[in-house]
């Protein structure tokens, strides 16, 4: 599958400075910050500094040292926030997934019971 990666998205701008953001944790391979519509008590995005649209691709296209560094990333996340008694990460996906950011992030949510989701 190719795909043209749009450098004007939002998380392209706030990875560039850009925009501002509440920063959570970053390494040299992905940076958490702030939902800034936050739905749980925890809402933390994690994104890869790379140009990577989705799930699908940066997980085809990616190094092993993205992988490695958005996954600590993750960890990192859990650690510094409130997640201890559990938490939700979901990866929405294109269209059908109903994806509004074309740059590949992963929501962490938490601090509160998610309920019973999967569609
Ligand atoms: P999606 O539907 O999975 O693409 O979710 C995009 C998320 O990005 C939404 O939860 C928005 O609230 C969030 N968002 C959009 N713009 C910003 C921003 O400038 N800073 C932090 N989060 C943002």
């Amino acid at each position: 599958m190719e795909y043209a990666y749009d450098d004007q998205n939002i998380f392209a701008k706030i990875l560039r400075g850009e925009i501002p953001n509440k920063t959570v944790y970053e390494n040299d391979h992905a940076l958490a910050f702030e939902d800034i519509t936050p739905q749980a008590p925890v809402h933390v995005l994690v994104i890869p500094k790379g140009p990577y649209m989705s799930l699908d691709h940066f997980a085809r296209d990616a190094s092993a040292q993205e992988h490695s560094g958005f996954m600590q990333a993750v960890a990192e996340v859990c650690r510094l926030t409130d997640v201890d008694e559990g938490f939700r990460a979901i990866a929405n996906t294109r269209a059908h997934g109903v994806q509004e950011v074309p740059h590949y992030h992963m929501h962490i949510l938490g601090g509160r019971p998610m309920g019973r989701m999967l569609a």
